[in-house]
């Protein structure tokens, strides 16, 4: 299977890439709703929350552990900030390839929908 985001990270589609390893890709989001708007992306391709299994316990826990690292990186982690993984056509996903939302940099107004 495939995303866009498998294309980034094989490079075929350029990026802005605020940190990288062997599990995790973070990048600039493309439309920023925030001065600080990064995905974090597992480079295992899961298409939705709904598709991750116990298996990937620890990777989903790497997602977290990436975004509070580049919040503080970003100096951001003080005064807070938002992470938002969206779920499913009703949840607002548009990227079926999972991807951790890190958003801060303003005082963010509180969203359901
Ligand atoms: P979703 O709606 O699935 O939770 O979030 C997908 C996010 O990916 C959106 O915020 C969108 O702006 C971002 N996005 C979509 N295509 C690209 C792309 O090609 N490059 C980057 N950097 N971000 C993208």
């Amino acid at each position: 299977m495939d995303s866009i985001f498998m294309k980034i990270i094989r490079r075929e589609i350029p990026a802005t890439i605020e940190y990288e390893d062997d599990e995790v890709i973070a990048i600039k989001d493309i439309n920023p709703v925030a001065p600080v708007h990064i995905l974090i992306i597992p480079k295992k391709f899961i298409p939705t929350v709904n598709d991750a299994s116990e298996a990937d316990a620890a990777l989903l826990g790497k997602m977290i552990l990436t975004a509070k690292k580049i919040a503080a990186e970003k100096g951001i982690a003080e005064d807070g900030y938002r992470l938002v993984m969206n779920v499913g056509k009703d949840g607002g996903q548009t990227v079926f390839h999972i991807h951790l939302h890190l958003i801060g940099g303003k005082k963010l107004a509180f969203e359901t929908a």
